[in-house]
């Protein structure tokens, strides 16, 4: 019995965030059938410009660079100073890819996403700011494709 009540407790506690992961990758997963890949710089920066307008992030310097791939969704963003953002998106991200980072930003208003001890920041990340990202992510899904049609 005991060890039953340990097993559920680990399960509860440690293997949640696991799964919780898994289950925001899966998300992104689903989210990238339907949004294709950034092909280019020029392609990225469109996105960027229209995307940004949507959020109110037009106060803020916020650079997009399209790097070379690491992995499958890779695309982060890093704040460099008090005003200024880079997102980094790899080649074959997909374009939600942008409002997803941009989400981050936006939340980032907020200072504590960038000042928060790590243990809490892990844990408020994957519970609260990744879901939120990945929630607006799949709104703009129909509006990210849109733009590069009629930008082509
Ligand atoms: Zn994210």
């Amino acid at each position: 019995m005991l060890v039953l009540l340990l097993l559920l407790a680990f399960t509860v506690f440690v293997l949640n965030p696991v799964i919780m992961k898994a289950f925001l990758c899966m998300l992104r997963s689903i989210i990238s059938i339907f949004s294709p890949p950034i092909s280019s710089q020029d392609e990225l920066e469109k996105l960027l410009k229209s995307e940004r307008v949507k959020l109110g992030l037009l106060d803020k310097k916020i650079k997009a660079l399209l790097v070379a791939p690491r992995s499958l969704f890779e695309a982060d963003v890093e704040k460099i100073n008090a005003d200024f953002y880079l997102i980094r998106c790899a080649r074959g991200s997909t374009r939600t890819s942008v409002s997803h980072e941009l989400y981050h930003i936006y939340d980032a208003a907020a200072e504590e996403y960038w000042a928060t001890r790590r243990f809490i920041w892990e844990i408020k990340y994957l519970y609260w700011w990744e879901p939120r990202a990945i929630f607006y992510e799949f709104r703009r899904l129909r509006a990210c494709n849109l733009v590069l049609k009629q930008a082509s």
